[in-house]
């Protein structure tokens, strides 16, 4: 109901400035605009000249969340509308939400309450086109494949070993796996298929990490479709297509701008998840975002052991920068989760539960300590935290040293968050000495095991199923000396997501690893997770659609 999710019912009560304003504020030329309407643009970049001295950059990661989501999204741009209210010409740089877990259980990623980032309705439903255009994208390359198999197979591409996936933008768990090419000869070359979610494309990843086109049609070229009955890499360079995938993707290279309810000009583009991909918003928005203000806010997915660690070890590795700041987002519930609160009693107070469950926060300050940098911790205060509650939290924040600050962001927009902010803005300014945690040059397995034994907290790593075969397919082809994009549950330190708080010891399970050579990392697929996810008993769907005045509703 609207009272339990009134983030739709304040994003349309709320009276947008026009998209050339935003601009204007954001330091971007009216020429460079390209108009969706009256509220959002996409930014021509051939429009946009030299940057400038790059402003101050702030991560907001999150501890092990709830299915719900602990409001990463919500305290990015809270925060960035509390820096806009102190003065700070502040821009968001954001991800893109997907259709999954807008029908599934999560909702949208448009943030929540007098936090978001708007028109919420559009930026969540196809928006400019940007999700449409990769996964069109993705399924050209599939056909075009498949074509050259049954078109007299020029390229010797072995049927079944063809390793290039169609994608749609939904969860969809009858598509896992699937057989194509039935019917006879006309129709194709049957083999064994299967699709994953647009957000899982290394399509996605590519945009996501591509500085200009230039580097996008490289990247492109690069990927590898399938392996030829000698066992060769095959890839888009020798299909000769790389053209026509970077043509279908040149608009939607273009960062989204937008505006924060509080007026904050908002870059939200592209959108890998966390868990099965790199889980950051496109290189482009963000090093625009960069270029424009004095500080640039972002998020990474899930947590600091997920998105906040790829953010750190594969875009920051990439694109030659660090996080001057990261921020963690905790929540009462996600704390008395980890500390053993079953789901439908996560309402009631139980400060015993929070203060066993601090064990997860902990885990995730001490691994951003780990990258040099010093985190701030932003307790993100729901409907029915208790005072004690919150006070529990945060004395044992003091307590242990760490900083920390109330935001209360979802109901107070950036006026919420002025203390968190200053907290912020006092670590932007001590000295960060930021590095990833791992060396490429020390290969794939040091990679996978500095993470699992630091980050994770494992023990042991041990290579299952198709990964011994994988990791010596990486070796002999040179391909060991790349970021690991680890493909994991995002509930858990570990690849069992029933483990919670912050369990030590346990083995983490490597079952396959995927060279993405366009994106220039593997992913590492760890336990049972998927890259096409299902969607749940009762979906958000089921209580969503329009109104008789044709207005949206179920939207969150
Ligand atoms: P994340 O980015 O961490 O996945 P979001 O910011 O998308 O999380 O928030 C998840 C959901 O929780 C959204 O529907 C949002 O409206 C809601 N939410 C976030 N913070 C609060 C809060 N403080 N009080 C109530 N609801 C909140």
């Amino acid at each position: 109901t609207a009272s339990e999710n009134p983030d739709l019912k304040i994003a349309q009560a709320h009276t947008l400035k026009p998209i050339g304003e935003i601009a204007e504020k954001a330091g971007i030329p009216e020429d460079a605009l390209i108009h969706y309407g009256k509220h959002i643009a996409k930014v021509d970049m051939k429009k946009i000249g030299e940057p400038k001295e790059p402003a101050k950059l702030v991560l907001v990661s999150a501890l092990s969340p709830t299915p719900a989501g602990e409001g990463k999204s919500t305290t990015t741009v809270g925060l960035a509308d509390a820096f806009s209210l102190k003065g700070k010409n502040t821009m968001v740089a954001l991800r893109e939400p997907a259709l999954g877990p807008i029908m599934g259980v999560k909702g949208g990623a448009t943030g929540g309450g007098y936090a978001q980032v708007v028109p919420m309705e559009n930026i969540n439903l196809h928006f400019t086109g940007d999700f449409h255009a990769i996964q069109i994208a993705n399924n050209t390359l599939a056909a075009l494949v498949d074509n050259s198999i049954h078109q007299g197979n020029p390229l010797n591409i072995d049927p079944r070993r063809v390793q290039w996936k169609r994608v749609v933008d939904v969860n969809d768990r009858e598509l896992r796996n699937i057989v194509v090419g039935l019917g006879g000869p006309a129709q194709g070359v049957p083999r064994e298929d299967g699709f994953d979610i647009v957000v899982a494309s290394e399509i996605m990843a590519v945009l996501c990490l591509a500085t200009d086109l230039k580097d996008l049609e490289k990247r492109i070229s690069d990927i590898v479709v399938a392996y030829n009955y000698d066992r060769e890499p095959v890839t888009v360079r020798e299909l000769e297509v790389q053209g026509a995938i970077t043509l279908l993707l040149k608009d939607a290279l273009n960062p989204n701008l937008v505006q924060t309810l509080g007026g904050t000009p908002a870059l939200v583009h592209g959108g890998p998840f966390a868990n099965i991909a790199h889980g950051c918003n496109t290189m482009i928005a963000t090093n625009l975002a960069r270029s424009l203000g004095d500080i640039a806010v972002t998020e990474a997915g899930f947590g600091s052991d997920l998105g906040g660690e790829k953010f750190m070890d594969i875009k920051s590795r990439f694109g030659d920068f660090g996080p001057d700041a990261v921020v963690i987002v905790a929540t009462v519930r996600a704390l008395k989760m980890h500390g053993g609160v079953k789901k439908d009693d996560l309402n009631t107070e139980n400060v015993d539960a929070l203060l066993e469950g601090t064990s997860n926060l902990r885990k995730h300050v001490e691994n951003v300590r780990k990258f040099g940098v010093e985190p701030v911790i932003a307790l993100n205060r729901f409907p029915n935290d208790t005072e004690k509650e919150i006070k529990a939290a945060l004395d044992w924040a003091e307590e242990n040293g760490f900083k920390a600050a109330l935001s209360e962001v979802w109901a107070k927009g950036g006026e919420g968050a002025l203390e968190l902010a200053d907290q912020v803005l006092k670590a932007i300014d001590e000295p960060v000495k930021f590095a990833p945690i791992y060396d490429t040059e020390d290969g794939i397995e040091n990679a996978i095991e500095t993470i699992a034994k630091e980050i994770y907290g494992a023990s042991e790593v041990q290579y299952v199923g198709s990964a011994p075969a994988a990791l010596r397919r990486l070796k002999k082809n040179g391909w060991d000396k790349m970021p690991v994009c680890m493909a994991k549950t995002q509930y858990s330190f570990s690849d069992d997501p029933t483990k919670l708080g912050a369990p030590e010891g346990h083995v983490l399970h490597i079952r396959d690893l995927i060279p993405k050579l366009g994106a220039g990392f593997v992913v590492a697929l760890t336990g049972d997770v998927m890259t096409m996810p299902g969607l749940p008993k009762q979906p958000a769907a089921l209580r969503m659609g329009l109104d008789d005045n044709g207005e949206a509703f179920g939207l969150f």
